[in-house]
């Protein structure tokens, strides 16, 4: 097997990311093979990465060459009504993303009556820790993996299917991207989440939700620079975003920031924190929200989450509008945002212009 070769690649994620005929390309990539630049980076750092999933691997065999292999389901999700009769086992879903070791096909697994059992047996434990209050097994959800409301994947590989028809379709949707990304990653495959990402952001630099995912990511691989660098981006392009609830939103700039100070502390304030004020996704800022995000840092508390929220919300734009006025962590004041900080921001030395103001 060649190197960069453990796991299988489909073929079409790189005929759909370059626009190459699929029959061109190889039936069996590698990781070498994918154009990105972070792909064999973060594949050195699999096992790290993928410490917050679960290992379930199960011997299954493949319908397309009838060989057997062991194979990381990852989560499994059992349906909930599934959780009745015990033949329910097979109404269960494995976010894990793998293909066969064999000939490369994916999504056709035969699951032997032992499997059904281990599983079945998995899916009794789960039942009862989740009846008793105690701690479920590792790796079992109850519910179901439900993708645009409408579609169940099997396995990882389905979910992946499904993205990669859309973008065949719409190529440049850098959402769709995205999402096939956070496909992956759930699946446990990093290496090919980040090469989703990259291609998510080479359609749309502004997709935030991507550059926050590489970042985190990238922090795993221990490349602080490159993570704080797609971080800083997240915070930065947030405010044009239009993918998510002004809410949610805030909560990923709220991650970026914090995981952003721990670079910054890590690296003896060397790297960074915020986004340069002339940067250009937020040149549309007053000068007031600058002033807000230049002197803010200095009074954040470590270890302190709240403390981010004021600053995150100057980085949300006009999209702060769309919380509730209680939920605020920036007030306002007859019909004015009462800054955070804005009085260590007047004690700066005023401009030109206010000067002159001041004198008359
Ligand atoms: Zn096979």
């Amino acid at each position: 097997m060649e190197k960069y070769q453990k796991y299988g690649i489909n073929p079409l994620l790189i005929s759909v990311a370059n626009g190459q005929d699929v029959v061109s390309l190889s039936p069996r990539p590698t990781v070498a093979m994918l154009p990105g630049k972070y792909s064999k980076l973060v594949y050195k750092h699999i096992k790290t990465v993928n410490a917050e999933f679960p290992e379930n691997s199960f011997r299954l065999t493949c319908r397309q060459c009838d060989k057997s292999g062991d194979y990381d389901l990852g989560t499994v999700v059992f349906s909930t009504d599934a959780t009745e009769h015990r033949k329910g086992v097979n109404k269960f879903q494995a976010l894990g993303y793998f293909r066969c070791k064999h000939c490369n096909a994916a999504g056709e697994w035969e699951l032997s009556p032992r499997i059904q059992t281990m599983l079945a047996a998995k899916m009794a434990a789960a039942t009862i820790s989740s009846l008793n209050g105690t701690d479920r097994p590792d790796g079992v959800i109850f519910g179901e993996a439900i993708i645009d409301r409408v579609f169940l994947p099997r396995w990882g590989s389905d979910a992946e299917s499904y993205f990669l028809k859309k973008l065949n379709e719409t190529p440049d949707n850098a959402y769709f991207w995205n999402r096939l990304g956070n496909t992956y990653y759930r699946g446990k495959r990093p290496e090919l989440a980040v090469f989703a990402y990259e291609q998510a952001l080479i359609k749309d630099v502004g997709q935030v939700e991507s550059h926050y995912s590489i970042g985190k990511i990238l922090i795993e691989c221990g490349e602080l620079e490159k993570a704080s660098d797609h971080l800083r981006q997240a915070v930065e392009f947030s405010h044009q975003y239009k993918y998510m609830t002004a809410y949610d939103l805030r909560e990923i700039i709220v991650g970026a920031l914090e995981i952003l100070l721990t670079i910054y502390k890590q690296s003896d304030n060397k790297i960074n924190m915020l986004p340069k004020p002339n940067e250009q996704a937020i040149v549309q800022l007053t000068k007031n929200q600058i002033a807000a995000t230049a002197m803010l840092d200095f009074e954040i508390e470590y270890n302190s989450r709240e403390t981010l929220y004021p600053l995150a919300e100057v980085y949300l734009g006009e999209r702060r509008n769309e919380l509730l006025p209680e939920e605020r962590a920036i007030r306002k004041q007859n019909n004015k945002a009462v800054w955070p900080l804005a009085s260590k921001v007047n004690k700066q030395k005023p401009a030109k212009k206010n000067k002159n103001r001041r004198k008359r």
